[in-house]
């Protein structure tokens, strides 16, 4: 990839992410939760594990535990009937009586929305507090997830072997106003179309403005009708 300039480069990171708000202006977080601690408690609870399935033990754990007074309040062992269909249940069920109890004696039993508080929450690491925070209207933050890492790297906007390296590239060359939505759009496209293994860059809105770095793409599935032309018909010549 040629050398790109930084205005060159936010240029084009601003017109990806125009284009992919254009196709998916509905991206938004995909965990369910309706407070602040059932927020946290739902991005606790996401680490090495599908939102969908999260979302499929909340309902009944959010009931349980509807304040942080509650999980202060209990043992893991009573947390971890709730979320034992998740991977890793027993150290989340630590990680929210802790949680609890942190809030407790810091917050009021309120959620902070400042990064740094947040970051010192019992189970709460760096993209934890990054997602929590801009989902509460606190600090800005492009918190970088797993879809996020993998498609700056691949779309050449910033690079890095950590995901706070790749988050201080990412702010560097995208401009604040987009940093939610920034990382939302992201972890939309890494899930549908840029995917891990196989990104569908054929049918990618963004192809055209991606330089694809170290991406050996899916080939297009032939279509019946390209079959057909290819394949020769018996007793014609
Ligand atoms: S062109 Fe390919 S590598 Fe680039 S964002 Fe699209 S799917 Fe990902």
């Amino acid at each position: 990839m040629p050398k790109e300039s930084l205005a060159a480069k936010t240029a084009r990171a601003v017109e990806i992410l125009e284009a992919l708000d254009r196709v998916m202006p509905e991206a938004h977080i995909e965990l369910d939760y309706r407070t602040p601690l059932e927020l946290v408690a739902a991005v606790v609870l996401s680490a090495q594990c599908t939102d969908r399935r999260v979302n499929m033990v909340t309902p009944e754990l959010f009931k349980a535990f509807p304040s942080a007074a509650h999980y202060a309040r209990s043992t893991p062992a009573e947390v971890e009937p709730f979320i034992k269909s998740l991977g890793l249940f027993r150290n989340k069920a630590k990680s929210l009586v802790a949680l609890g109890q942190a809030l407790l004696d810091s917050h009021g039993g309120e959620v902070p929305t400042a990064r740094a508080a947040l970051e010192k929450l019992p189970g709460v690491g760096k993209k934890t507090a990054g997602v929590v925070t801009i989902h509460l209207n606190g600090d800005p933050a492009f918190p970088v997830d797993t879809h996020v890492q993998r498609l700056a790297g691949r779309m050449g906007l910033a690079k890095g072997k950590t995901p706070d390296q790749v988050e201080a590239g990412l702010q560097q060359v995208v401009p604040q106003a987009w940093w939610t939505k920034g990382h939302q759009l992201l972890v939309w496209h890494g899930r549908r179309v840029c995917h891990a293994r196989k990104p569908e860059c054929h049918r990618c809105v963004v192809a055209t403005r991606c330089p694809k770095l170290e991406v050996r793409e899916t080939p297009k599935r032939p279509t019946r009708a390209s079959k057909a032309s290819r394949t020769p018909r018996r007793g014609r010549p």
